[in-house]
């Protein structure tokens, strides 16, 4: 087994678990069970991933990036101008919110 990642909460973990697992790699969730009584310990114990199959683990980066990356339309979403009245709008909307028209293709 290999350790891919510390979650920063079991609800973390388990969204990367399943994400994983989508993926076709196995991994299982640690130190989850100790969370109830997470007061008491060192702040370093959370859920922590780890890989079944260590030869899943260059891949299991690769997904990982993707699974941590902010979504994809805010990286690639550039800035547009209304045609209808020049404001220029965030690329993750796809309509004006100043006149309501829609973004040009
Ligand atoms: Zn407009």
């Amino acid at each position: 087994m290999r350790r891919l990642y510390q979650a920063r909460d079991r609800i973390e973990a388990q969204l990367l678990l399943d994400f994983l697992d989508r993926h076709l790699i196995r991994s299982v969730v640690l130190g989850d069970f100790l969370a109830g009584a997470a007061g008491e310990l060192p702040a370093d114990i959370c859920p922590t991933l780890w890989l079944i199959d260590d030869q899943d683990l260059d891949r299991a980066h690769e997904v990982l990036a993707r699974f941590l990356a902010p979504p994809q339309s805010s990286l690639d979403a550039a800035p547009w101008h209304c045609a209808a009245c020049g404001e220029q709008i965030e690329g993750d909307f796809d309509r004006c919110w100043n006149c309501g028209r829609a973004r040009p293709e």
